[in-house]
């Protein structure tokens, strides 16, 4: 395994692998999540490089940065039995230098849920994930299911600019009593990460009523808001039942449903979703 920083090395260590690239991009501050995908990739593909970057243009300037959990020596350690190639950890001034002015967006699905309360999180992603596909040339990308509308928005660029990128996406990896795997979570107290079970059993208690036949949205939606409501450290700042595909909010369940929500836990901001099939 190579650690690596700046363009130039990439693309030489690029160049040296011969046969299929599979791509996983994070944030690094790795968990199981991030590990499930490398182990993903790894069975899929000849190669396998992991891009380790807290990219700075999808935080909000009210958001985390600063703060992100990071932590490059324990990282490389997980890392380290996966059979990983590269590691290319670039920095700011690699992604962004002096004088850095062009975007790429994806228009209407980043406008609900995430979008609508994180303004200009999405431009953020796509550009820096067109960038790392640019630099690491891979065959297949992997991402969580954990950020459902950021895989349907990079499943949709790479189709819109004919990137040659098949993109996997991964289930959410799960701690045993249903909270999601995030780097985020070490922000939480005992209390708080007792109370951050509620998204879970908030999306289990609609999914359970959508197995006893229940298709109305709004009912989904209601429930899990009851559900949240009962967590006194829970601020609720979305819930959502969409079509899976578009991400726009539905009357009546017909099709592949996307349950998700975002909800503030203390200071900390939690997301999840479940996949109605
Ligand atoms: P991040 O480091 O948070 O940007 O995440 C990097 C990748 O890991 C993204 O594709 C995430 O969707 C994915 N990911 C994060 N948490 C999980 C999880 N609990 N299960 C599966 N994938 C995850």
């Amino acid at each position: 395994m190579r650690s690596i920083t700046t363009l130039d090395e990439l693309r030489a260590a690029r160049l040296s692998l011969d046969g299929t690239v599979g791509f996983v991009p994070t944030m690094g501050f790795l968990h199981e999540g991030h590990l499930s995908l490398i182990r993903r990739a790894k069975e899929e593909c000849t190669h396998v490089v992991v891009s380790i970057f807290v990219n700075p243009t999808q935080f909000g300037p009210q958001e985390d940065l600063f703060r992100y959990p990071r932590d490059i020596e324990r990282d490389l350690k997980l890392i380290a039995p996966l059979g990983v190639d590269l590691v290319w950890m670039p920095t700011t001034e690699i992604m962004y230098p002096q004088g850095y002015q062009t975007w790429v967006e994806v228009e209407a699905m980043t406008r609900p849920l995430e979008g609508a309360v994180r303004p200009g999180h999405f431009r953020g992603v796509t550009t820096v994930v067109t960038k790392l596909f640019n630099a690491v040339q891979p065959h297949k990308s992997y991402f969580g299911q954990k950020d459902a509308q950021q895989a349907a928005v990079i499943r949709q660029m790479v189709k819109d600019l004919n990137f040659p990128i098949e993109i996997v996406v991964c289930p959410t990896m799960r701690e045993p009593d249903g909270l999601a795997m995030s780097s985020r979570n070490v922000y939480l107290d005992p209390e708080q990460r007792k109370a951050a079970t509620i998204l879970f059993r908030s999306l289990s208690a609609a999914k359970e009523l959508y197995e006893t036949g229940e298709r109305n949205a709004e009912t989904l939606r209601k429930r899990m808001k009851e559900i949240l409501a009962s967590e006194p450290l829970a601020q609720v700042q979305y819930v959502s039942c969409a079509d899976y595909d578009s991400l726009e909010e539905l009357t009546e369940i017909k099709s592949k449903t996307l349950l998700s929500m975002a909800v503030f836990i203390g200071g900390t901001r939690l997301i999840d979703n479940f996949v109605l099939e």
